[in-house]
């Protein structure tokens, strides 16, 4: 691809400070950015404020400063993108493509996260929806939904949607989904590439539909593996990840660069942080990182000696 064409993001929500797993993903979208003379966005996905914590956001954009990875231009705020969402919403309506579904979450539950589109029968903001009973915006797939996705790191896969079934733009509490919400700034912030943790890989195939719909190019996508404690669990909020120390910020660098395949030569234990990330970048190659869904601290390449 030509130069500078590249542009990259990292797009956290703010629930809490970012951990070794959320590093993770800020440095190899960080490095996968710099090694390819691109642009590095910020995108705060603050749209889930029964999620939020006061003072996240703030706090991960001072992490991120700590660690030597810093953004190009101006932090995008998903919170200050409401009309853009309610507009696409709205061309996505014209279009026929929604409905409105008031499955309760009792029932939901006992579809085990298949939806069955037992509310397709009716159409976004159409009579057979009462406007006093909560409901949320479903996106209707067409009869075969197969998307392959082309993965730097995971290699080529092919999804079903019609296994997971219609999903959600709009939520019944009124706020847009993450998958409108990420897709249509993927669009708008010009994004080429998406580098982020696999457990989102569910989400790119859908992405990558509704892109479709909407008549937006798809960006790239490459899943890095996501950071599990010892028991397989991805680190998380819910799983007590301790946030970031930031008086060890050069070995969380050295720590994420193991995980990501690199095997650091020791002259960078006593390096500046700038030094350390110029190496990554000049050694930096997708081809290292390994094409899995977890790994754990044990799984860190060592340093050289
Ligand atoms: N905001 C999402 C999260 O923090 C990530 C979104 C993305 O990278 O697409 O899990």
């Amino acid at each position: 691809m030509a130069v500078n064409s590249y542009i990259g993001r990292f797009a956290p929500s703010p629930t809490g400070p970012l951990h070794k797993g959320s590093l993770l993903a800020a440095l190899a979208s960080f490095l996968d950015a710099r090694a390819n003379s691109g642009q590095w966005l910020l995108r705060i996905e603050d749209l889930d404020p029964p999620r939020e914590v006061p003072g996240a956001a703030d706090l991960i954009l001072r992490q991120l400063d700590e660690h030597g990875l810093h953004w190009d231009g101006p932090v995008l705020y998903q919170s200050s993108r409401l009309p853009a969402y309610q507009d696409a919403l709205q061309q996505l309506g014209r279009a026929g493509l929604l409905y409105a579904c008031d499955c309760n979450r009792a029932r939901l539950r006992t579809l085990n996260g298949c939806y069955d589109g037992a509310c397709r029968a009716r159409k976004a903001n159409s009579a057979a929806t009462s406007p006093d009973k909560p409901h949320a915006i479903r996106i209707q797939l067409p009869e075969r939904c197969s998307i392959a996705l082309d993965d730097l790191i995971q290699g080529v896969m092919v999804f079903d949607l019609g296994k997971t079934g219609d999903f959600i733009l709009w939520r019944r509490d009124q706020l847009p989904a993450y998958q409108l919400a990420c897709s249509l700034d993927d669009g708008y912030q010009g994004i080429s590439h998406v580098v982020r943790g696999s457990d989102l890989l569910d989400s790119s195939p859908r992405q990558m539909h509704l892109l479709h719909c909407l008549d937006i190019e798809t960006p790239q996508y490459a899943h890095i593996p996501v950071l599990s404690n010892p028991q397989g669990e991805k680190l998380s909020k819910q799983n007590h990840a301790p946030k970031l120390n930031s008086r060890q910020v050069l070995s969380n660098l050295l720590d994420c660069l193991g995980l990501l395949g690199f095997n650091t030569p020791s002259e960078l234990c006593g390096a500046s942080i700038p030094q350390v990330l110029d190496w990554a970048t000049k050694h930096w190659q997708l081809s290292n990182i390994p094409p899995l869904s977890r790994v754990t601290e044990s799984d860190k390449k060592q340093q050289l000696s």
